[in-house]
């Protein structure tokens, strides 16, 4: 999609700091990380929200999810925990309209969120 930052980062157009690549998802730093660990996981193909992903692709949604786990225990996540953030619109604060998965992890998360 044109003017899409996550498609640009996907095409390997914009640089990013790359920590896995699958055939359907990549997975890369967040430039302003919130956490020791942040990370986000895109599917390639876009899709503006999870809600238009899962409608228009399950499989593919299925795939990202299991993505955010490999990905999550790759980086030694896995036993401490994380935080898998979906912001979505504009009251969840998605400002990036291409859907992904923020993985937060390496320290303590508090609940509810601010
Ligand atoms: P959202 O607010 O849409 O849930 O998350 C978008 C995320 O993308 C933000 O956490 C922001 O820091 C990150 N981001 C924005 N521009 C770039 C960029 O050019 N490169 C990388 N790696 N992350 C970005
Ligand atoms: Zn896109």
């Amino acid at each position: 999609m044109a003017d899409c930052l996550f498609c640009a980062i996907a095409a390997g157009e914009i640089p990013a700091a790359l920590v896995a690549e699958s055939a359907q998802c990549i997975a890369f730093r967040d430039i302003n990380p919130q956490a020791p660990t942040h990370v986000l996981v895109v599917p390639r193909q876009h899709y503006a929200d999870a809600a238009a992903l899962t409608a228009g692709d399950p499989a593919l949604a299925a795939d990202w999810l299991a993505e955010v786990s490999r990905v999550a225990a790759e980086l030694g996540l896995a036993d401490a925990g994380y935080r898998i953030v979906i912001n979505t619109g504009d009251d969840g604060g998605q400002t990036v309209r291409h859907v992904h998965a923020h993985v937060l992890g390496g320290r303590a998360m508090g609940w509810p969120p601010g």
